[in-house]
Parts: C-alpha cells; structure tokens; sequence
C-alpha cells in the first residue's frame, strides 16, 4: 500500500525515551499530518468495514486518537479501555455477549497490554475478531500473546 510509507515517515522516533535504549514511537506527529492521520483512519475503516463489527475498544491512551474515527465510520460503538494501573480495565456494561470487537492501539511490543484487552472482552463473552495496532515492534514478538487472536499492524518502527 503505497500510503503506509508516508504513514511511516509521519511518525516521529524519540531516541532514549523514556529510558537509554528505547527508541520510542510518537504518534502524535502523524495526527498533525492531516493526510497520514486520514490514510492511517480509512486503511483501519475499509479492513474492518464489512466484518460485523459491533464494538472498537481502544486502550488508553493513543488507542482513543484513532478508534472513535474507525467506530464511527464503520457504525460501531466505541468503549474505552482505561489503564489505571498500566493494564486495561473496562466499564461494567458496557459490551454485552456475542458482541464481535476490535481491539486497537497504537503500538504493539510484548502484547501484555493487548492480551490483558483481550481478556476483558472475553471476560464479558465478547468476541475479539482481530487487534489493530499502526506500529508493531518485530522483535518483541508482541503476537505470541494474544492467543491465536489475528493481529494487524501498518508499520514496523524505523
Ligand atoms: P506491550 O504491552 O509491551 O505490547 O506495550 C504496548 C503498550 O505500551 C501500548 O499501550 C503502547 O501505547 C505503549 N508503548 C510501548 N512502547 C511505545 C512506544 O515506543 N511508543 C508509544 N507507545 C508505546
């Protein structure tokens, strides 16, 4: 997809953040890119368009820039996914059973983030139909994780 590399170029690498060593990924250069941001948003909406899906459930926070846009135009619902204590909880009542979700973030690494999302959905009898992230890390092995869940990703990191 001749997008994902202006997607890619959009998104700014912080070299040592938050400590020595880890080159972190800021997404928040490409929502200043109003075309990167749109590709990014409609690459998600044609994939996820035609799936059944009732529900997107991003993970706080970067998941909430881009899961509200993807729920809207796909006529889904959107549930926040709040981290207060670094791994994902969820509101009560919020996703019935036999809902059909997608999970998105902004960054895949180990997958503990998505795989605790995961767990939640499941929890309430949900179904979790793929996990959606614009960067994945390839090293982490962040899919490992997710128990046979389908795992998209746009980019790897530069
Ligand atoms: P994991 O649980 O190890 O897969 O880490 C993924 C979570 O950490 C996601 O919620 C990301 O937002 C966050 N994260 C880890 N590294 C980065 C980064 O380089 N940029 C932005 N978010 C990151």
């Amino acid at each position: 997809d001749p997008r994902l590399k202006a997607i890619s170029e959009a998104i700014r690498v912080v070299p040592h953040f938050p400590k020595p060593g880890i080159m972190f990924q800021d997404i928040t250069t490409l929502l200043l890119d109003h075309k990167a941001f749109k590709d990014t948003v409609d690459i998600f909406v044609d994939r996820y368009r035609d799936m059944g899906i009732s529900v997107v459930a991003g993970v706080e926070a970067r998941g909430f820039m881009f899961g509200p846009s993807i729920a809207l135009a796909i006529g889904a619902k959107f549930v926040p996914l709040r981290k207060p204590k670094k791994l994902p909880e969820m509101h009560v009542g919020a996703v019935q059973r036999g809902e059909r979700a997608l999970v998105i973030d902004d960054l895949i690494a180990t997958g503990g983030t998505l795989c605790a999302a995961i767990k939640l959905l499941e929890r309430v009898g949900a179904e979790v139909v793929e996990c959606a992230c614009v960067i994945g890390l390839p090293e982490a092995k962040g899919q490992c994780r997710l128990n046979g869940k389908p795992l998209y990703i746009l980019v790897e990191p530069r």
